[in-house]
């Protein structure tokens, strides 16, 4: 399983996700985004999130 917590990028944000894979993470991050004012994930931000999913 996959664990990204949003608030190792977004400071203050409690929210956390798990999946069995990256593609699952980013399926909840791409709305949870949103929230954020972020309308699109783009490259940078992928590559971000990605330096902050764990194995769980
Ligand atoms: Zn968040």
């Amino acid at each position: 399983m996959k664990r990204f917590a949003c608030g190792d990028v977004v400071p203050g944000c409690d929210a956390a996700f798990t999946a069995a894979d990256v593609d699952g993470i980013f399926a909840q991050v791409a709305p949870h985004a949103a929230t954020h004012g972020i309308s699109e994930v783009t490259p940078e931000l992928a590559a971000t999130v990605r330096g902050h999913i764990r194995d769980v």
